[in-house]
């Protein structure tokens, strides 16, 4: 192939999964050159392991895993899967054909769809998929090899296979028969379950349950693929070996991540619900004191006021319109007392009518004590004179005026005697 693609996984498929995972894949210690081919986009997670001679089985797996991540369903179902293998295996038939790789080359595909707690699997060939559930390792997959059919058939023991001759023989593969179908799993799993994929890198270095031990042991998926392919190189690293590690995070996180999502708008809403009653509030009170006014009593003088008397929490919500020049002596005494505690109007204009009224009232009171006090000093003055002019003698004329008011009777009255 011109270009080689990758499709391993990067940091940004990561962050954004909801499965967390890990992979890794090597050459080994006796190969060239590594033939093995992955696909770790979630939902999608997949393994090749090429073959057919040098550069042969590595152009088989890259086609392969190439088509398969083309065509492959964005959520598990089966039939999709299926197709897209069937169309891979297609693909890499033509691309001998056509001259993109060798006549005769091939690839094994373990491809697998895991959404929440649903899973499905393509197999074709010998590379296999396990799942960990509750701490066991089972083998999801059968392999499609002569070690296989031994094995079933009685023959081998699994541990005879693994040093057998004839161990990496192959009995479906993609690139040979066009009417080759993957055998499929459709599967339930479990929040905790973890999924292993792999080369026969691993499988045919590793037994089961030291591949157990360590999916066991090691709990990040990443650090988990790295360890699983480090101890299949220490064993001898015969084979590319690679390692896909999958943990099932399942409808439980993803309800906990949707539940959290949800949470999350409904205390958004509710801190901007609580700011706009809160500013509205405010708002309407704010214009409520800036309309309202009241008048009180200040330096003797009545005010007015906007807003409301009183303070809350020793905070006033008022300030002073401006000091009229009523006294607040002038008014009526009950007028005097109420000023004392704040009289409430609806306006400012309310208050400046109700100032207008209590300035009549004292122009009032004042015009009427002037004309008492005026009295007074009349009859007083008159008195006086009236005595005085008793006393003078010359009283005739005196005792005329006098009695034009009480005072002056009496003075007439002291004149009649003294006549
Ligand atoms: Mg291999």
């Amino acid at each position: 192939m011109a270009e080689k693609r990758s499709y391993r996984s990067t940091p940004r498929t990561r962050r954004g999964a909801l499965t967390p995972f890990g992979s890794r894949t090597d050459i080994g210690c006796l190969r060239d050159h590594n033939e093995d081919s992955l696909i770790v986009t979630p939902p999608l997670f997949a393994v090749a392991d090429g073959m057919g001679g040098h550069a042969a089985g590595e152009v088989a797996s890259e086609i392969a895993v190439h088509v398969l991540a083309e065509h492959a369903p964005e959520h598990p179902d089966g039939e999709a899967l299926a197709r897209a293998v069937e169309e891979a295996n297609h693909e890499v038939m033509r691309a001998a054909r056509d001259g993109r790789g060798r006549e005769g080359m091939g690839t094994t595909m373990t491809a697998a769809v895991l959404e929440g707690e649903r899973l499905v699997i393509a197999q074709v060939g010998d590379s296999r998929a396990y799942l960990m559930h509750q701490g066991k390792l089972q083998q999801l997959t059968r392999d499609h090899s002569l070690m296989a059919d031994l094995i079933e058939a009685g023959q081998l023991t699994p541990e005879e296979a693994r040093c057998h001759p004839q161990r990496s023989v192959i009995t479906r593969a993609l690139g040979s028969d066009p009417c080759m179908h993957p055998d499929m799993y459709e599967i339930n799993v479990e929040t905790g379950d973890r999924l292993l994929i792999c080369s026969d890198g691993l499988s045919g270095m590793l037994c089961d349950q030291d591949i157990e031990h360590t999916m066991r042991r090691v709990q990040d998926p990443q650090r988990c693929a790295a360890q699983l392919v480090n101890e299949a190189i220490a064993a001898g690293g015969h084979d590319n070996v690679t390692v896909i590690v999958a943990d099932v995070s399942g409808f439980a996180e993803a309800r906990r991540r949707k539940l959290a999502r949800k949470t999350k708008l409904f205390i958004a809403t509710i801190l901007v619900l609580f700011a706009a009653i809160v500013g509205g509030t405010a708002w309407g009170a704010n214009a409520y004191l800036n309309t309202t006014a009241y008048l009180a009593a200040q330096d003797g003088k009545v005010a007015i006021y906007r807003g409301v008397p009183g303070t809350l929490l020793g905070l006033s919500f008022s300030h002073l319109e401006r000091v009229t020049d009523v006294s607040v002596n002038d008014l009526q005494p009950g007028t005097a007392n109420r000023l004392a505690a704040g009289i409430q109007v609806d306006t400012v204009d309310a208050a400046e009518a109700l100032v207008r009224e209590y300035e009549a009232e004292a122009a009032q009171k004042g015009s009427s004590e002037g004309a008492g006090e005026g009295g007074k000093a009349t009859g007083g003055q008159d008195g006086a004179d009236n005595g005085g002019t008793s006393d003078n003698g010359g009283g005739s004329d005196n005792a005329a005026s006098g009695s034009s008011s009480a005072n002056g009777s009496n003075g007439s009255a002291s004149q009649g005697g003294a006549a």
